[in-house]
């Protein structure tokens, strides 16, 4: 069978593998990523929230500060990749509302704005009207909001499209194959095997297939990351000229107890999402996750019923024990794990791709993301959250 050589090898092209293929290539390194759909998975599904703030879980602090880094990195990150590409990266910088339906929806978001403000983070309260007043089509009936200026979004199809665009100009070869197993000799991986039965030899693997990353074959069971799918049902809905714009920021509504959200688009496209089920990997749209979501959604805004019902779809999200993501060493020399990421992929690609890269580079995981190591799962995993340290690849 034929045999290939790369300095690193990236097995999955969705929002983080070709995220962490752009900035090793950009560095001067020799990279291959290997994916059967590239683009076409989870991150071409999501919503693009970039929601730090609004998404923060109680208990949830380390993974606060990542999300955190990674919000103020979205800018660079997409001004670099518009200047490289020429294409719309898709940010969107407008600030999110977060609204309640009635009384016990306003005392949910109310404790949550809390919990927020107690963790240093900005978040203004707003009276039914105040909240009407910044989005005029909202229901008559909406009690409350929270406006959080520093919770963003994008539109994740158009960063995928120009990340595949980047990773093309800096030189990063694409294969459109299923990798069938990570090749290793004792305890260090040394290269992938394709569907083709040809393999590819590198000294560093970086392992993004989200949440197919647990499916992975040629390393122990053990090592494998406790990533599982989970699906979301999601809407994408076209507002007519009329209406435009029919919401000026992202709405996160609770309505009677159920959480929807409405993320606007620039072109008046309306993303409404989004179910939760474990399911595996089952992808059918069902009946009743469209109907859920169509009634929160209207409840909000009630000019739902006018739109035009373009898209309806489900994705996976890479879930882990402790909704955190997996990032850096494997226990397998040579093998990197960027998976994990849960409902933050999108807002985690710029700081993903960073803390990988600079793994890959110096031999190091950054402090950054020593709470995010794979280790933290094993009997034996570093009890004091301390960065290993990995076998560097040079330029
Ligand atoms: C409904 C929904 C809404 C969401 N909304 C948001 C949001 O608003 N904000 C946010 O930040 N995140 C959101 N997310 C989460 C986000 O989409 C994911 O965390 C992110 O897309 C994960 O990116 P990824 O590159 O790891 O995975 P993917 O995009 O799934 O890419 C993994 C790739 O690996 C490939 N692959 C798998 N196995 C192999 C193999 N053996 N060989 C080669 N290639 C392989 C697949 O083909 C795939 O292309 C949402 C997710 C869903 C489902």
């Amino acid at each position: 069978m034929p045999e290939e050589a790369s300095d690193v090898v990236v097995i999955g092209a969705g929002l983080i593998g070709l995220s962490v293929a752009w900035r090793l290539a950009a560095d001067g390194i020799q990279v291959t990523v290997c994916d059967p759909t590239p683009g076409t998975q989870t991150s071409s599904v999501a919503a693009g929230m970039l929601a730090p703030v609004t998404e923060v879980e109680y208990g949830e602090d380390a993974l606060l500060a990542l999300n955190l880094a990674s919000v103020a990195a979205w800018p660079g990150f997409a001004a670099e990749l518009e200047a490289l590409t020429g294409l719309p990266a898709g940010l969107n910088r407008t600030g999110t509302l977060s609204v309640a339906y009635d009384v016990d929806d306003a005392a949910a978001i109310r404790r949550l704005a809390e919990y927020q403000r107690r963790l240093g983070l900005e978040v203004e309260e707003l009276t039914g009207r105040e909240t009407r007043k910044r989005e005029p089509l909202l229901a008559a009936g909406v009690t409350a909001g929270v406006w959080v200026a520093g919770d963003h979004s994008v539109d994740n199809r158009q960063t995928v499209a120009a990340l595949l665009r980047a990773t093309e100009l800096v030189g990063v070869r694409l294969i459109r194959q299923r990798v069938t197993r990570i090749l290793t000799t004792g305890t260090t991986a040394t290269g992938v095997q394709l569907e083709s039965g040809d393999t590819i030899t590198a000294p560093q693997i970086v392992a993004a297939a989200g949440p197919w990353s647990a499916q992975l074959e040629g390393i122990p069971q053990e090592l494998l990351p406790p990533v599982r799918p989970l699906k979301g049902e999601i809407l994408r809905l076209r507002v007519p000229e009329a209406y435009r714009p029919a919401l000026h920021h992202t709405v996160r509504a609770t309505a009677r107890g159920f959480a929807v959200y409405l993320v606007p688009r620039p072109g008046g496209e309306l993303v409404v999402g989004a179910t939760t089920s474990e399911l595996g990997y089952d992808t059918r749209v069902l009946a009743g996750g469209v109907f859920s979501l169509l009634r929160d959604a209207r409840m909000i805004l009630p000019i739902t019923d006018e739109l035009e019902l373009v898209e309806s779809v489900a994705g996976l999200r890479p879930a882990t024990p402790d909704n955190a993501p997996i990032l850096g060493p494997s226990g397998i020399d040579g093998l990197l794990w960027a998976t994990g990421h849960y409902r933050n992929g999108v807002l985690l690609t710029p700081i993903t791709a960073q803390v990988i890269a600079e793994t890959v580079q110096t031999g190091a995981v950054p402090e950054l993301a020593a709470p995010f190591l794979a280790s933290r799962f094993s009997e034996h995993g570093q009890a004091d959250g301390s960065a290993e340290t990995v076998p560097k690849v040079a330029r």
